[in-house]
């Protein structure tokens, strides 16, 4: 090789150096992107992941809730129920099932608490932590969902008189509700009827249905109310016919015609029933306390 050589090699290496840093670059550029975009796709699926989670919550609740009250009705609780417990347990075996189905990522969900929405009767509250790692991401979050209780069938009558008749949306009391009964004109209860699934009364404020045809169409419909001496449905399905938190009452249709009977509003009958006067609402024989004819407008 000459001396023109000898440059023409050096020369090539020296062009190969900068060559071979700028391929170095693109290398790790590429690489860099590529983790982007696994990161992308990561993140999405994890929200995805959450979503999942999110909307899996209230509906296994209604499940677990629905089941808890054919428990209920069937007669196998226990008396001594922890009904948040049961049900929180119940929601939580559910969602670790959920959660082991996301199998790319490390996905967990603790159900913290189930209790009554402190402002609707009609709701439950489920208060949970997620918790999600896959690959560099580390994402947690604390998730409150609002199940609604209406639609359910009511424990209570089945929790405080046992086996009772029903279809889907009243029941039978036969001679049950009288035998609980211990005076009064107990006999206008042989034969009572009630609504069975948990309905949320549309005519607010409760006084308007001292207007015409609206307590017939309540009663006839079987809905429920707001109540602070009524039970929560939680406390329902332990068979409390009264709580400290906010709850629910409804009417139970008496058979018998009397001038005065205990009064016809649920909690009443189950705990320690008391006189209420005759009111007959459109064919409907119901008795109504002071109180009760003031908070739906009952003129006497
Ligand atoms: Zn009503
Ligand atoms: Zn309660």
């Amino acid at each position: 090789m000459d001396d023109g050589g000898y440059v023409m090699a050096g020369f090539s290496l020296l062009l190969m150096v900068p060559a071979m840093i700028l391929a170095l670059m693109i290398l790790s550029i590429d690489d860099s992107s590529v983790e982007r975009s696994a990161d992308r796709s990561l993140s999405e699926s994890m929200t995805g992941a959450l979503w999942d989670i999110r909307d899996s919550i209230p509906v296994i609740t209604r499940e677990v809730l629905n089941g808890t009250a054919q428990e209920a009705i069937n007669g196998t609780l226990p008396p001594d129920l922890d009904a948040r417990a049961r049900v929180r347990a119940g929601v939580q075996g559910r969602i670790d099932r959920l959660c082991a189905v996301h199998r790319n990522m490390n996905l967990s969900c603790r159900v913290n608490s189930v209790e009554g929405a402190t402002d609707d009767p009609f709701c439950i509250e489920v208060n949970s932590t997620v918790d999600i790692r896959a690959g560099k991401i580390h994402h947690t979050e604390n998730i409150s969902v609002r199940v609604p209780v209406e639609d359910l069938p009511d424990p209570l009558p089945f929790r405080v008189l046992g086996r009772l008749q029903h279809n889907e949306t009243s029941i039978e009391y036969g001679r049950s509700l009288m035998d609980h009964l211990s005076s009064g004109n107990r006999e206008a209860y042989d034969g009572a009827s009630g609504p069975f699934l948990i309905r949320r009364c549309p005519y607010e404020p409760y006084t308007i249905h001292g207007s015409s045809g609206v307590l017939y169409t309540c009663l006839l419909n079987g809905y429920y109310h707001e109540s602070h001496d009524g039970s929560c449905y939680l406390c329902r399905l332990e068979g409390k016919t009264s709580c400290p938190h906010l709850g629910l009452e409804t009417f139970i249709i008496p058979s018998g015609n009397f001038e005065e009977a205990p009064v016809s509003v649920d909690h009443v009958l189950f705990t320690t029933a008391y006189a209420g006067e005759l009111h007959n609402v459109s064919g409907f024989i119901i008795y109504l306390d002071g109180a009760h004819r003031k908070k739906y407008g009952v003129i006497q």
